[in-house]
């Protein structure tokens, strides 16, 4: 390439040359072989006129070496005049050195890339139609960005976004107290994160399929879109997670707007012919208090959601740092449960349950502990919801029926006259497909009968599916296996089901037993449940009895049976093998 500035100058580009006939004849051999690259090719002199252009410039401009040989390019394309490939051509002229430039190029609706090589003669154009990678780099960039379902941002967009807010408002909040703004508030409007998990999601999509939950989850987005105020920001960051950003706001504003994310989620979605109710939870954090980073700030918005659905789902919490303390302590419990497990730390307790009618042993209960090794014998209440939401909730249920099986039998085989125990299940384990048939595995292979198994279910369990739950009950009674109906009157307390579900038992939850001597209301609420299980032909046991008083009234009322610590806590299986013990000796048996 000769890039010496000394050739004759271009000529100006307005000024139309006149056309020069022939065109530059190339060698055949030449032009064969430059008629075979796809990239166009053209030879402009120094008056601006097409000498030579290859068959892939006919195609590319759709223009023909007949129509444009010889005519100047400014010429057949005076749209170019000014454009960037006008520059480039200009510049690579004037400098005598090669020039690059990729531009939308109108008048063929394409994106085309061109260099130009300036040498004695003139300029050699090379280019090419880049469109398609143009549009594939940007779908690239688009979808780094977005998320395929509902087309909102994702998390890294997400974090881009909070990390630049952030970098802000540190900006702002530095000049804020300069600004005279008190001490006290040096922050009059920052930052929000406001993490948002949907309340039971994956049910929707257990029950009508994924096509159903995929739709509902655009419903949602497209809603969540809607609440949006200009400055605001929202992006899916995960399954059924989205992240909303407000940026100035105003002290209370990050609760109200929780409110209206709540209120806006609750309103019925139709999908599919079905109308679907969602809840919510929401954990908020706030610029500076909850972190001063975009990672921080979203992992404390995340640590309130977990706390606002701890406490129950459906509502807010604002991230403080106690929050962080206990979502460490949680995360380190699913740690150690692992180990828990592992390592055989896990037992059973056995609470007796006596017949109020002849004052039998009729049965217990087994009740996990935790064996911990530094923090001593720990209850379910500290460690059930974690493992509850861990991978581990079927192991430890496969654990316990195992444990119960085995316990069993090793009594039977000590001479034991062992009652029917019961064990608690899970609202995943009752659902689970094949429990009943496991379970009778598990019994034979320990020459259990299983007439002495029970299982407990509450009415939270049973209501997340009540067909499958029925169906599982069915398959357990088919088997020999009793069901109890844990903590009644605690939960919805629709007594309409009950008559669809092969349950034997009703347990009264001990919040009506504490309040029996108390509130008059407690003790007619219990003579209804007692009628009410008469009449299905159920048993009721009552749960929780601490005095003679509950004890004498629930007999009064024709309660059958009682547990409670009044007649025996829960204990180690070697003490109640001697509850056994006694009880037969009592018996004469
Ligand atoms: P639950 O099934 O309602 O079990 C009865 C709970 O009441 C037991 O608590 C028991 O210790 C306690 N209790 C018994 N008598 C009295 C009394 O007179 N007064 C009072 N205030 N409480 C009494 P625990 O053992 O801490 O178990 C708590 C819950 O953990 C159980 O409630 C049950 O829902 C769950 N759980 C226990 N073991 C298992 C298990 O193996 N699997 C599953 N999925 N859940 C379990
Ligand atoms: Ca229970
Ligand atoms: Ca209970």
């Amino acid at each position: 390439m000769d890039d010496s500035p000394q050739h004759a100058p271009f000529s100006p580009s307005h000024a139309i040359p006149a056309r020069i006939p022939p065109v530059k004849a190339l060698p055949t051999h030449v032009a064969a072989m430059l008629d075979s690259i796809a990239d166009g090719i053209m030879l402009l002199d120094r008056e601006w006129r097409f000498t030579y252009v290859n068959q892939a410039t006919e195609r590319l401009l759709k223009r023909s070496l007949t129509d444009l040989g010889g005519r100047g390019i400014w010429e057949c394309y005076p749209d170019l005049i000014g454009s960037a490939y006008y520059r480039a051509y200009h510049e690579a002229a004037a400098s005598g050195a090669p020039r690059t430039c990729t531009a939308y190029h109108a008048p063929l609706a394409c994106w085309l890339e061109a260099r130009a090589f300036p040498d004695a003669n003139g300029l050699t154009v090379i280019f090419r139609d880049v469109s398609r990678e143009r549009q594939q780099s940007a779908q690239l960039e688009y979808h780094a960005d977005h998320d395929y379902l509902t087309g909102l941002p994702n998390r890294r967009r997400c974090t881009q976004v909070l990390a630049h807010a952030v970098a802000q408002a540190g900006e702002a909040g530095v000049a804020a107290p300069l600004a005279g703004i008190g001490a006290q508030e040096p922050y009059a409007a920052g930052v929000v994160v406001l993490f948002v998990d949907l309340d039971r999601f994956k049910e929707v999509n257990d029950a009508f399929g994924h096509a159903v939950g995929d739709t509902l989850l655009c419903g949602v987005a497209e809603r969540f879109r809607a609440l949006l105020a200009p400055s605001a920001f929202v992006a899916r960051v995960g399954g059924d997670e989205f992240v909303f950003i407000l940026r100035d706001a105003r002290p209370g504003q990050a609760e109200r707007f929780a409110g209206t994310i709540l209120a806006g989620v609750s309103q019925p979605f139709q999908v599919d012919g079905h109308t679907l109710l969602l809840g919510a939870s929401v954990g908020i954090a706030q610029w500076p208090e909850a972190g001063d980073t975009a990672d921080t700030l979203l992992n404390h918005a995340d640590a309130a959601m977990y706390a606002a659905k701890a406490a129950g789902r459906f509502q807010f919490r604002v991230f403080h740092l106690d929050l962080a303390q206990g979502l460490r302590q949680r995360l380190q419990l699913r740690a150690d449960l692992h180990a828990a497990m592992a390592d055989d730390q896990l037992v059973l307790h056995f609470q007796p349950q006596w017949s109020l009618q002849d004052g039998r042993l009729a049965g217990a209960e087994a009740l996990l502990r935790w064996q911990h090794p530094t923090r001593g014998l720990l209850p379910p209440a500290s460690f059930l919801d974690v493992l509850l939401e861990s991978p581990l909730e079927p192991a430890v249920g496969l654990w316990v029926m195992r444990a119960v099986c085995r316990q069993i039998a090793a009594w039977r085989r000590a001479g034991l006259p062992v009652p029917r125990i019961s064990l608690n299940l899970s609202a995943r384990q009752l659902v689970m497909p094949g429990l009943a048939g496991l379970l009778a595995d598990l019994a034979r292979e320990h020459e259990v009968p299983c007439g002495l198994l029970d299982v407990e279910v509450t009415e939270n369990t049973l209501m997340t599916d009540l067909d499958s739950a029925a169906a599982a009950l069915d398959e357990l009674k088919r088997c020999g296996i009793s069901a109890s109906l844990d903590d009644f009157g605690s939960g919805y307390s629709s007594l309409a089901y009950l008559t669809r579900l092969p349950v034997a038992t009703l347990k009264i939850d001990k919040s009506f037993v504490a309040v029996l001597g108390s509130a008059p209301e407690a003790l007619a609420v219990i003579r209804g449940v007692i009628a009410l299980a008469r009449s299905l032909g159920m048993r009721t046991l009552a749960e929780g009895v601490e005095t003679r008083d509950q004890q004498r009234l629930l007999a009064g009322e024709g309660c059958d049976a009682v547990q409670g610590y009044l007649l025996g806590r829960p204990m180690p299986a070697a003490d109640f093998a001697a509850v056994m013990g006694a009880s037969a000796v009592a018996r004469g048996d």
